[in-house]
């Protein structure tokens, strides 16, 4: 059970010495029960103290770390069942399976092809599962040609010795080996250790999910993901939630504590369509780390696009980075056309300017993430704003002095050009959707 602030501060020397950034014991005790320090922040803590108190303490879903340098990702560490309680901050990663009796280059070639950004998040397979085909040799030839290509390597084996042998050539990238099962458990437990890798548990249903990861726990490892795969899409999902509830729960059992692992190419092989449908269910509830049998543009749009609002902290606003976006050839002599930060309106505005085929730069300012009407009212999108990104970032880079603004800050325009000596100031249109009648006119009539 979790414990309150009072129980901590029992525990904590009451010197009130300030070395933990608190002013007083008392108040890093608070902080400590609410989850908002770690009670290793005093250095003054007893053995026995910290001892009691970091288990008690201690986040109910344990934070994992895989892979290494740009394919690392961070899995698990969530305080919530839903989204509207607070913010959930591990993303669901998505994972091809290959199987190693196939032709493993052709499938990791066939995922790469999908890599694009969306709103400055990278969207591609961030993993890839190689699954045990019964030949050890061919297993660890498999793994070799995974090796290297950016995507964090999960082991799909529960042999033993295959395991031992495809670590060797694997385990400096730090992959997760998936092949805990209640007969064989002791010895992975061992090569995982050995290995210093993150270990997968497997169960035939989830008594038998729960009774292994104790198991593994006594053996005193807890660098684990649990593979929640039923025999089918109902008992999956039944695992996933259980699984998930029972970490999160007011008195949370932290056997299940971990992050969870989905294999849609067990439960859905060959079936696309059906693999998007239930990988936009578990990217819901609850999976860490779902595992297709590829990855494509008919599957990423969707997924990445549910992922990034669903893993999205709701009280940041979604931004684009400013800048100055050149469309449609855009060089330096482009007309300029200015508007907000806030990504929806970018991504609308960029796709209408886009669809005019008329060369313009889009010039992105810092408008804190606001719509333009919003960041104006708040004073986010001034004249003051806007020319002062223009004399810093855009003149320097841009001969063109035609600048174009929103329709509906169309009140702005005798500002700009009074702080702007030198531009013209073109009032927009209201909806972005105008924009590409308005610049064709515009280009038509020898304006721009
Ligand atoms: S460092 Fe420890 S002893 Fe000092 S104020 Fe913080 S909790 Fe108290």
């Amino acid at each position: 059970m979790a414990l309150k602030g009072i129980d901590i501060f029992k525990m904590t020397p009451k010197t009130n010495c300030k070395e933990c950034g608190s002013p007083t014991c008392m108040a890093f005790a608070m902080k400590v029960a609410q989850g908002a320090v770690d009670i290793s922040k005093c250095p003054h803590m007893s053995d026995d103290a910290l001892a009691a108190l970091s288990e008690a303490t201690a986040p109910p879903m344990k934070t994992i770390k895989v892979g290494t340098g740009e394919a690392e990702y961070t899995l698990g560490g969530e305080t919530v069942l839903f989204r509207h309680e607070k913010t959930f901050v591990s993303p669901t990663r998505f994972a091809v399976n290959v199987a190693a009796d196939a032709d493993v280059d052709a499938a990791v070639a066939e995922a790469a092809k999908v890599d694009y950004d969306r709103i400055g998040e990278r969207m591609h397979a961030e993993m890839v599962n190689v699954e045990y085909a019964g030949d050890a040799a061919a297993y660890v030839e498999a793994v070799k040609k995974v090796v290297g290509k950016g995507m964090t390597i999960i082991l799909g084996c529960t042999d033993v010795e295959a395991a031992k042998a495809a670590l060797e050539v694997c385990k400096a990238e730090k992959p997760i080996l998936n092949g805990a099962t209640a007969a064989n458990y002791a010895e992975m437990v061992e090569v995982a250790k050995a290995a210093g890798v993150v270990l997968g548990v497997n169960g035939a249903n989830i008594d038998e999910l729960y009774d292994t990861t104790a198991a593994i726990e006594k053996l005193g490892y807890k660098e684990l993901v649990l593979d929640v795969t039923g025999a089918d899409t109902k008992e999956t999902y039944g695992n996933a939630v259980r699984v998930r509830r029972a970490c999160l729960d007011k008195n949370p059992d932290r056997t299940f504590g971990y992050p969870s692992i989905v294999n849609l190419s067990k439960i859905a092989a060959n079936d696309e369509p059906m693999q998007i449908a239930l990988a936009s269910m578990f990217v819901l509830k609850y999976g860490s780390i779902v595992i297709m049998d590829t990855m494509n543009y008919a599957r990423a749009l969707p997924l990445y696009g549910l992922r990034q609002n669903v893993y999205t902290d709701p009280q940041k606003p979604m931004k684009v980075e400013p800048g100055i976006y050149a469309l449609n050839g855009a060089d330096e002599n482009a007309v300029c056309i200015t508007t907000v930060d806030f990504a929806l309106t970018y991504f609308v505005v960029s796709g209408e300017l886009e669809r005019s085929g008329v060369p313009c730069n889009l010039v992105i300012s810092d408008a804190g993430g606001l719509s333009v009407l919003t960041a104006w009212a708040a004073g986010k999108l001034s004249s003051t704003s806007v020319s002062k990104y223009i004399i810093e970032n855009v003149e320097p880079k841009v001969k063109s002095r035609k600048l174009i603004i929103p329709g509906k800050v169309a009140v702005l325009k005798g500002d700009i050009e009074a702080k702007l000596p030198g531009w013209e100031v073109i009032v927009g249109p209201n909806e972005a959707v105008q924009l590409v009648k308005f610049l064709k006119d515009l280009q038509a009539n020898g304006e721009i």
